[in-house]
């Protein structure tokens, strides 16, 4: 196995990873660093997220550049401002015995005077994000016309998020001599064509395979009805007390509003989404790097990127639009060597994306029932155990103790014990006494695919893209209007000046009475029921009802009493939060646990998703205007 000085890094580079405690080189490191070292060359670099890139292109980079000249000459581009700081912070402790080096960051929603001040004093390395860099360079407050070295990371998702033109703007200042090592989780077609645009004959690195998600991560999905969402995320939390997790919500709105709910149950959550302030969402991933916050719920955009570790659990309160965003999402747990579980709340129009997103994952999703009240309440009696055998006696105590032995004196130990337990259990036990079971039917086995055994009306509405609607904008617009619920309308499909979308029958008229009188911007809107039920035959029948009774299935086998998704850990059941020691782990595992019943106020009295609180928005109401607006429609 090579080591790091095996790779041909020098002493000062071999310091500073002793300092930092990196044993041997990861995977993508070893095979990126003697390359980048010994030859002036363009490189793809593929590897999953948590394998070490930083360090693949950072340390041949510190190593390369002369930090005697004020010059600069390297230059990250990186999605988010969280990344920028976060390399740039990785790149000062790689490079903290390499005389006069400096690093500076340069992103937006900071003072760019301020900026611009530390890149004056001469910054041999620049990590930025594409905006500001571009801003940067117009207002020449940033020279890269000598930069030797230039690194694409992420650049799926610097693509992702539209940065293609800045970069294009970006690297036309910069030396045609300049080598590029462009480093990507996954090699969408858009990423080779940059590399083919940008780089002259590469070297590509394949670490893993292609598109797969990382390695340790499983995945799970949990159908629901889609009412019953937010009372399966409590409960998938509830079932796992060293629950520490990032969960994705598809808009902004529903990020707040998933975060205010937790919040208010009592759980250490807190939103991260871009309608915040940059200060406050550092200030709210600063709380979940150390753990205060336990359940940090985001927008995928804001989320791209986020690198901290131990993450235990990813949640997909909902699917994203795009399949390819669940490898990004997936990707915040199970890294460095941990394992992590990947859950997905589905509903049943929902699942047969679970299908494209395994084929596209080369991995089989595992379907698991949301535990049941009781089930939870054994779980979590189980972590109180352990957790009071795992607290350290704090003596602080022992002057109180004669009292306390006074006022406890008449009960045996068997009877303190269940006293103690009754004192969180009482309330975990009320909350979920009569806790339903919220597992949709699936009829039977799971029916990818075929999600349209129910009575579908579709709509033709004369809207659509010259409305600036997409799908995504028109189904939220409709869902509003309509105070449905989101997965109440489907299959909306927005052509240029009309729309078509699906309900079920039992909301049509609902739909049509709210459409008899509406306008939009002073324009009729007209509405009528397509032949067209959305390109399948609808199969008879109706919803299955209540199918098989789901209480019935053995949910018996489960050998994880004391919480489970850390599989990684040794012992049985000990339920402790640190951190397993793999080859390729340097951290232990920061941070004491509380356990989830004390993380919890009371909860509120039934399962019932609260934030679902319905608000009108800005739309006009229906008004007088008469029926009958124009109808176009394509023959
Ligand atoms: P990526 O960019 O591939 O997602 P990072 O470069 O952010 O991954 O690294 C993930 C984590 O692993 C970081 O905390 C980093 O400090 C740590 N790490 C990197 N290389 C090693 C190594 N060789 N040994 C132990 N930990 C490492
Ligand atoms: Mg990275």
């Amino acid at each position: 196995m090579s080591t790091f000085k095996s790779l041909g890094l020098n002493e000062n580079l071999l310091k500073a990873i002793t300092d930092m405690g990196f044993e041997t080189p990861s995977e993508v490191q070893a095979k990126t660093i003697p390359l980048l070292l010994n030859e002036e060359t363009d490189l793809v670099s593929l590897a999953q997220t948590g394998t070490g890139k930083t360090a693949a292109f950072g340390f041949p980079m510190l190593q390369k550049i002369d930090s005697e000249s004020r010059t600069t000459q390297g230059l990250i581009l990186s999605p988010t401002r969280e990344l920028c700081m976060q390399i740039a912070n990785e790149m000062a402790q790689y490079g903290k015995y390499v005389k006069g080096l400096n690093v500076v960051a340069i992103y937006g929603g900071a003072s760019i005077t301020d900026q611009a001040k530390q890149i004056k004093k001469g910054a041999q390395i620049i990590v930025a994000t594409p905006g500001r860099m571009k801003d940067m360079i117009g207002r020449r407050m940033i020279d890269i016309s000598k930069i030797e070295y230039c690194v694409l990371d992420e650049a799926d998702e610097m693509l992702n998020m539209g940065f293609y033109e800045d970069i294009t703007e970006i690297l036309s200042h910069s030396p045609e001599t300049k080598s590029t090592w462009l480093f990507s989780a996954t090699m969408p077609k858009e990423v080779s064509s940059i590399a083919k645009k940008f780089m002259r004959t590469p070297v590509e690195i394949t670490v893993g395979s292609k598109n797969v998600s990382t390695e340790n991560v499983s995945h799970e999905f949990y159908l629901v009805n889609t009412r019953d969402r937010y009372a399966a995320l409590k409960r998938l939390s509830d079932a796992n007390p060293d629950i520490f997790s990032v969960i994705f919500c598809r808009t902004k709105r529903d990020t707040q509003k998933v975060a205010e709910q937790l919040i208010t149950d009592g759980y250490n959550a807190a939103a991260l989404h871009g309608d915040l302030s940059q200060n406050q969402r550092d200030i709210v991933m600063k709380s979940f790097r150390s753990r205060q916050i336990k359940m940090l719920v985001a927008t995928d955009v804001a989320a791209r990127g986020i690198d901290v570790d131990d993450v235990t659990h990813v949640i997909h309160y909902q699917l994203p639009d795009e399949i390819e965003t669940y490898t990004h999402r997936s990707g915040r747990t199970g890294r460095a060597g941990k394992s992590g579980v990947s859950m997905v709340i589905v509903s049943k129009s929902e699942v047969r994306k679970i299908h494209s997103i395994e084929k596209m994952i080369q991995k089989k999703f595992e379907q698991k029932d949301i535990p049941g009240g009781m089930e939870i309440c054994e779980v979590q009696l189980f972590h109180l155990a352990n957790s009071i055998k795992d607290t350290k006696i704090n003596h602080e105590i022992d002057l109180y103790l004669p009292n306390i032995n006074e006022v406890l004196a008449d009960f045996s130990k068997e009877e303190l014990i269940k006293k103690v337990f009754s004192v969180e259990f009482t309330r975990f036990y009320n909350y979920y006494k009569n806790a339903k079971d919220l597992n949709a039917p699936s009829g039977g086995n799971v029916d990818y695919g075929d999600s349209d055994s129910k009575d579908s009306v579709r709509y033709f509405v004369n809207i659509g893209a010259k409305d600036d609607f997409d799908w995504m904008t028109l189904k939220d617009f409709l869902r509003d209007l309509l105070d449905l619920e989101k997965d109440d309308v489907y299959k909306v499909d927005v052509k240029d000046t009309f729309s078509f979308f699906n309900t079920d029958e039992k909301h049509q008229e609902l739909v049509m009475g709210v459409f008899n009188d509406f306008k939009l911007d002073g324009r009729n809107i007209s509405i009528e029921i397509s032949k067209d039920r959305g390109g399948r035959s609808r199969s008879g029948g109706g919803r299955s009802g209540g199918g098989r009774g789901r209480g019935d299935r053995d949910r018996g086998g489960r050998s994880d009493r004391g919480g489970r998704g850390f599989k990684g850990k040794g012992g049985s059941g000990s339920g402790s939060g640190s951190g397993d020691k793999g080859s390729y782990s340097k951290r232990s595992g920061s941070g004491e646990r509380t356990g989830s019943f004390s993380d919890r106020k009371s909860g509120s009295s039934d399962d019932r998703p609260k934030f679902a609180g319905k608000s009108r928005r800005r739309t006009e109401k229906p008004q007088n205007t008469g029926t009958g607006g124009k109808r176009r429609r394509k023959s």
